[in-house]
């Protein structure tokens, strides 16, 4: 048995007190914290639950390389796939490389778990799928990473791509990743017949990219929960961005929250910039898993992106035009939990209390200075301390 003492911490901004982790998991604190094996100073600051990334292209970052100058002309999705094909291959490091920092930079920010993307199509197959898992390897010990195999250029539009996500999954990938079925392939029926045969061969999870808008948005999701229904995948899907959500009419906004939770479908925001805000309120208090998460970083699609999850936290709450306490430590909320059982929704940050801090949840913690919860997102302090499993894997901002 291991236990770890976090001596004086306020948890949410609470009052000071201990928090005890067995063998990986939060423990009353009156279970042997006089005889801890490690005691690790939490000096007053907040403590919260490690950050999940609930939606990130590690495959594709380059955080830590040269900054460039976006390349892409023009701005459509095929043209910025175009552009990502151009210069993936002949980056200053290989994706392993360049999955590995950005992936350790995000641990030392904070984050404790991620659902990563690796594109699967006819110009990669699978190597940068193998680039994301040798990530995971190596940090294997510091972050929980599942894998989505993704075909980020269609599944039909070029020859072989179905065999490749299939053997995607056979390496190593955890969950089948589709996108903007009608918009992309347009052929919806098929692209979808692939995404749920594969899910259904390998028992895996869905996580579709939903960009499409307005009608043809509405039309597609309800395609995606149309089979969700059929094969009986209740907590088994996730919709990212669902900009749809954002155009839809409040009475069906309200319908389609109560349909996704009834079957338990989660949704993943990367909160843009420069379109209307995702419903995540009415999602979260209808009981729909929602997450967070920070999509490609400085790559050749977006300059944006710096692996800190309290900056997207940050970028949640300022998108969305929020100023009450509350409803700001709800984006971190989202950003801490809410993306852990997106991830994982059996998960005990699903079911015990303390808001992801409570007796039986995982000792994954992040130790940040700051007066409050909500002033820890306008500050995003340096000076934490990240714990996974009650083990310190990160100390101001580096690796330990
Ligand atoms: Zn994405």
């Amino acid at each position: 048995m291991t236990t770890t003492l976090v001596r004086d911490v306020r948890p949410w901004g609470g009052d000071l007190t201990d928090l005890l982790v067995v063998d990986g998991v939060i423990a009353e604190p009156s279970d042997g914290g006089a005889a801890a094996d490690v005691v690790v100073d939490g000096a007053g600051r907040l403590a919260l639950p490690g950050f999940t990334d609930a939606h990130v292209h590690l495959d594709s970052s380059r955080i830590g390389l040269p900054f460039r100058p976006h390349s892409s002309e023009g701005r459509g999705l095929w043209d910025l796939i175009e552009n990502d094909r151009r210069h993936w291959r002949t980056a200053e490091a290989s994706v392993t490389e360049r999955a590995t920092t950005t992936l350790g930079r995000a641990i030392a920010h904070g984050m404790t778990r991620a659902r990563s993307y690796a594109q699967v199509d006819a110009d990669c197959r699978l190597e940068r799928l193998e680039g994301v898992l040798a990530a995971r390897e190596h940090h294997r010990d510091r972050a929980e990473l599942q894998v989505v195999a993704f075909p980020q250029a269609g599944i039909l539009l070029e020859p072989g791509v179905p065999d490749l996500l299939d053997a995607a999954l056979r390496a190593g990938a955890d969950v089948v990743g589709g996108l903007d079925p009608c918009g992309l392939d347009r052929d919806p029926v098929r692209h979808l017949d692939v995404v749920f045969d594969l899910a259904e061969r390998h028992d895996a999870p869905i996580d579709i990219h939903l960009h499409e808008p307005g009608e043809l948005g509405r039309f597609s999701l309800d395609l995606v929960l149309e089979r969700v229904e059929a094969h009986g995948l209740r907590g088994r899907a996730t919709i990212a961005h669902a900009f749809v959500l954002a155009d839809l009419p409040a009475d069906v906004v309200l319908a389609t929250a109560a349909r996704l939770a009834e079957w338990d479908v989660a949704v993943t925001t990367i909160a843009p910039g420069g379109r209307a805000a995702l419903p995540v309120d009415v999602l979260l208090e209808h009981g729909v898993r929602v997450g967070l998460g920070q999509d490609g970083q400085r790559d050749y699609w977006s300059p944006y992106g710096t692996t800190d999850m309290l900056d997207r936290a940050y970028q949640l709450a300022f998108t969305r035009g929020l100023r009450q306490d509350a409803l700001i430590e709800r984006c971190v909320e989202v950003a801490t939990v809410g993306g852990a059982v997106v991830i994982d929704p059996d998960a005990a940050w699903r079911h015990a209390g303390g808001r992801g801090l409570g007796s039986g949840c995982p000792g994954d913690l992040v130790l940040v200075p700051g007066e409050t919860v909500t002033s820890a997102v306008m500050d995003r302090p340096a000076g934490r301390t990240v714990l996974r499993a009650g083990r310190v894997v990160a100390e101001d901002g580096a690796l330990v």
